[in-house]
């Protein structure tokens, strides 16, 4: 079962709208399980919407049309439509008696081109407009595609489609097969490497698709299968999870569109009730803003500091003068001694620390991208990891706070 999606409408060609009709109409085919195989948009311009016409019904079994139901002149789409299937308009009566009952509740004198949109394709089934008085049409042809009309007005279009349309597909054609999908995320592995590892498998696939999308600091594999059933689809999911897990999980950290890393891993320490803060220099407070964004950080995060300066630095978490002195603040025991601090001062079970050059200038000596996270856990001796990072210093201080938040993953 194919059907393309036909969006009439010139303000849509010329920029000044955006097609979310479309989006409706492919994601609730996508339930009825009807693969959406085109979509096109053309303007109000009858010659251009027949030749469209012609070549969708040609290549496919479903053609949904939105836009052009309404009585203006521009309005033509089940004229042109009418005119393809050779069939003449005809009323809808019980669309009529809106429209007349309208006029008369409103005083207006009815002109005649608001009876047009009680018009439908003769032989079709006509669709009734909750929203608004134009009428859709679903046409069954035994020899050539099927087609829909739907009013251009979202509010109007959503609700026919949904309320009307959905059912009348669903009767006509059963439920097809659906597409399942699954996100599996990363992080740690960019994704030319995750792709490379994966090459064989993504090339030798043929029940479960297998699309990379890169992300900010993190990449998600989305796996589709087409299947009658969520638990059909879901064995053929599991088997091709299994097979990435074996040679990248240790970069798997979660499922989903918005599972994020700070999402996974505040969501982990709230369940394992481990309380946390920070001291953090290069990220300015960036990686405590991040575990904020999380829904119930509070019951594990009472607070933390931000210690940018030197003197910040020993005053809110006794960073030893000695330290700053002779290690610098780039430095591993700089960065131990901050996680110390802050844990100790707030007494939480674990702390991260964050100090570093985030550039565009070296500092003490050392040059941009070069990084430091503490990570004290309480009964454990506190350790400091160097890293070097690449890029601008937005990118350093964003990829600091993602690696500390995998940090607290392992
Ligand atoms: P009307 O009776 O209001 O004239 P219609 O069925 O003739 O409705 P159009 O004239 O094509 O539909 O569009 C009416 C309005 O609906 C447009 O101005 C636009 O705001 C909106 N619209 C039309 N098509 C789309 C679309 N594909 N996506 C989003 N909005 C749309
Ligand atoms: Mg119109």
């Amino acid at each position: 079962m194919q059907a393309e999606i036909i969006a009439v409408g010139t303000e849509i060609l010329l920029g000044q709208i955006t097609n979310t009709n479309s989006t409706h109409i492919a994601q609730g085919l996508a339930e009825l399980g009807i693969d959406s195989y085109y979509q096109t948009v053309v303007g109000d311009n009858p010659k251009r919407l027949a030749a469209v016409l012609e070549i969708a019904a040609q290549r496919n079994d479903l053609v949904i049309l939105s836009g052009g139901l309404g009585p203006t002149k521009d309005d033509l789409t089940k004229q042109t439509l009418a005119k393809y299937l050779n069939v003449p308009l005809v009323e809808d009566a019980a669309a009529m008696q809106v429209i007349t009952d309208r006029f008369e509740q409103t005083g207006k004198v009815m002109t005649e081109n608001n009876r047009l949109q009680a018009l439908y394709p003769k032989g079709a089934t006509p669709l009734t407009n909750h929203n608004g008085l134009a009428v859709g049409a679903f046409y069954q042809s035994p020899d050539s595609a099927d087609f829909l009309l739907l009013p251009g007005p979202p509010r109007e279009m959503t609700k026919m489609f949904d309320t009307e349309a959905k059912p009348k597909l669903q009767a006509a054609y059963g439920q097809q097969a659906q597409i399942y999908s699954r996100v599996l995320r990363f992080f740690g592995i960019g994704e030319s490497r995750l792709v490379t590892e994966l090459q064989a498998m993504i090339a030798s696939q043929h029940d479960v698709t297998i699309a990379p999308y890169a992300k900010t600091n993190e990449v998600t594999l989305r796996l589709s299968a087409q299947a009658d059933t969520q638990r059909a689809a879901d064995s053929a999911l599991d088997a091709v999870e299994q097979k990435i897990k074996a040679k990248v999980g240790d970069y798997f950290y979660g499922y989903g569109d918005d599972n994020s890393l700070a999402q996974v891993v505040v969501q982990a320490m709230i369940k394992a009730n481990l309380s946390i803060t920070a001291a953090e220099s290069l990220t300015a407070g960036e990686f405590q803003s991040t575990i904020g964004g999380v829904a119930g950080v509070s019951a594990i995060f009472p607070g933390g500091f931000v210690t940018y300066a030197n003197a910040a630095k020993h005053q809110l978490v006794n960073v030893p003068q000695t330290v700053i002195d002779q290690d610098g603040v780039v430095s591993e025991a700089a960065a131990i001694a901050m996680a110390d601090g802050a844990r100790v001062r707030l007494g939480t079970d674990t702390a991260l620390s964050f100090t570093g050059v985030a550039g565009p200038d070296s500092l003490e000596g050392q040059p941009a991208g070069t990084v430091w996270i503490g990570l004290a856990y309480r009964d454990q001796p506190t350790v400091g990891k160097l890293y070097h990072f690449v890029g601008d210093r937005q990118k350093i201080r964003q990829r600091s706070v993602m690696v500390g938040l995998d940090l607290l993953r392992h």
